[in-house]
């Protein structure tokens, strides 16, 4: 496969996250200890440091908290893409992950968006989670 961006150097402390991903779920590494959630993931809780870790399954949904829009490719592989924007998602469990939003005008995103995670493959190994406006609830 022709990908041309940057990609995950896949480590001990990445990879189910990575592999998740390729399977089509959000996971995150969540504290025994003290209950927090957090990425990028690492070999202790960054709020108590308790080494005591599991990794959980989120449900892929949240909310836009903050974003810029690139209008300079800092890698050719964005190029193509320009403007592109980067996100901060919250996630419904709290945690905060940066992201691409896909199926929205850069000019139509807003803060307290609802998005929901898709997945884009890139390569066999790394699948991309990106975020696009959730569906309305049903009726
Ligand atoms: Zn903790």
């Amino acid at each position: 496969m022709d990908y041309k961006k940057p990609i995950p150097a896949l480590d001990n402390w990445n990879r189910p996250f990575w592999a998740a991903a390729r399977e089509g779920a959000l996971k995150m590494q969540g504290c025994k200890s003290c209950g927090h959630l957090f990425y990028p993931p690492g070999p202790v809780c960054p709020c108590c440091f308790s080494d005591v870790l599991e990794w959980r399954t989120l449900s892929g949904r949240g909310t836009v908290e903050s974003w810029v829009v690139f209008h300079q490719a800092y890698y050719k592989g964005f190029s193509d893409e320009l403007p592109y924007n980067v996100a901060m998602v919250r996630l419904e469990e709290g945690a905060y992950l940066f992201t691409n939003l896909v199926g929205i005008p850069n000019d139509k995103i807003r803060r307290g968006l609802p998005v929901e995670v898709i997945f884009e493959k890139a390569t066999e190994e790394i699948t991309i989670p990106k975020f696009r406006p959730a569906e309305p609830a049903e009726a």
